[in-house]
This record gives C-alpha cells, structure tokens and sequence, in this order.
C-alpha cells in the first residue's frame, strides 16, 4: 500500500519512511508524487493544522497520508508561540525568536512550557488518526547549546537535569521528545491495527 508523506521537510520525509518501510508500505515524498502544494496552516489548533496537512494531499491521491504540526507553548505568554512557533511575531531568524520569548518572560516567575507535536495518519478512507506527544519542561535564563534547532536552546525539559535539550546529545531528544511520545503512539496504533500490511 502506497503512503504519501505531507511535507516538503526532508528531515521528517526520512524520518517517517524509516517508520512505515517495515509495516509494508511504499513510502513517497509529497515531491517524489509530483505534488507541489505549501498548505496554508489556517487552523487554530495543532491537531486542525496537522489535519488540514494531510487532508490536502488526501484529496489528490486518495493514498494513505501522514503529516504533523508542532510547536512550543509558554504558560506565562497565554501559551504563545504555539501554533505560530515557526513564525512567532514575524521573526525572521530562530535567534530572535528565541530571544522574543526570554524578554517577554523577564518579569515572570512561572517559566513552564511544554513542546507538542501532533501526528494526522489518514487511512485509505479519509478517516484521520490523531497522536499528539507533549513534553513539559521550562524556559532556560538564557540560551545554551548548539544540538537541535528552533527553540532547543532556551528549553529545559523535565528529565534532563537542568540542562538545555540543545546541550544534551541528539539521542536524549530521539528517546524523550514530543516528537519521540507521538511516533511512540503511531507505533502502537501501526502495530494493533495496521498489520495486515506486512
Ligand atoms: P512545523 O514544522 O510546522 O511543525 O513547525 C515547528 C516549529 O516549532 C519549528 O519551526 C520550531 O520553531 C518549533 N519546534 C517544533 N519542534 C521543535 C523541537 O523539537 N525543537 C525546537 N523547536 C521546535
């Protein structure tokens, strides 16, 4: 059965056919099927943008498609960047992102945040399969490290001792990550249900 990746990332298209290849799928790039489209994230959620991601390369090709959506959301900032994580405030570079979120956190005490990442699976039908992992965590005084990208250097999560993620190795995200929770999921729910590929 044929799988379309929906996103022009080539980080997450390797990432996602390193996960589907052994359940029996034929794993394709958007690009690698010919489709060009960049869909406009007008959601208001995670979940709706991972969807509307996913919808739209369903619509072309009626083949199963997997996409997501992620990003940070600070307590004290009423959850901002969120879903604007990747254009928060109209930044251009991670850099000032990162500091927009240490200068609007300087009066604050409460310094918690969390990453999330959600999954959209649209089966062969249309019908769409959510995981969503959340990683807790708080923002750092300022950043430190260079492993990672976006918003790893100023995030502390619960289980890494203080240190920032982009200090610690690239192995501790792949085990602890928001990311890492909802592939976790996706396996699980692969493994139940989706055998009869193999
Ligand atoms: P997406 O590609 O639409 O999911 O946008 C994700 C944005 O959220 C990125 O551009 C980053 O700014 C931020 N983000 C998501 N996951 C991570 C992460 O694991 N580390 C750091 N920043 C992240």
């Amino acid at each position: 059965m044929e799988l379309i990746i929906a996103t022009n990332n080539a980080g997450k298209v390797r990432e996602y056919k390193d996960i589907f290849q052994p359940f029996g799928y034929e794993v394709f790039s958007q690009k690698e099927k010919g489709i060009y489209i960049d869909v406009e994230e007008t959601g208001t959620t995670f979940e709706e943008n991972a969807y509307l991601k996913a919808k739209s390369v369903y619509d072309l090709t009626h083949t199963c498609v997997i996409s997501d959506d992620s990003g940070l959301e600070v307590t004290a900032l009423n959850n901002e960047p969120g879903i604007y994580s990747a254009r928060y405030k109209g930044l251009e570079t991670e850099a000032e992102r990162r500091q927009a979120i240490l200068d609007g956190l300087k009066d604050k005490e409460d310094r918690s945040a969390r990453f999330i990442c959600c999954i959209c699976f649209m089966d062969e039908t249309g019908e769409a399969h959510l995981f969503k992992g959340i990683w807790h965590g708080v923002i750092a005084d300022r950043p430190e490290g260079s492993n990672g990208f976006g918003y790893d250097p100023i995030f502390i999560s619960e289980d890494a001792d203080g240190k920032t993620t982009a200090s610690l190795p690239i192995s501790f995200k792949e085990t602890y990550s928001h990311r890492a929770k909802a592939v976790g999921m996706l396996m699980e729910y692969l493994n139940n249900n989706r055998k009869e590929n193999l």
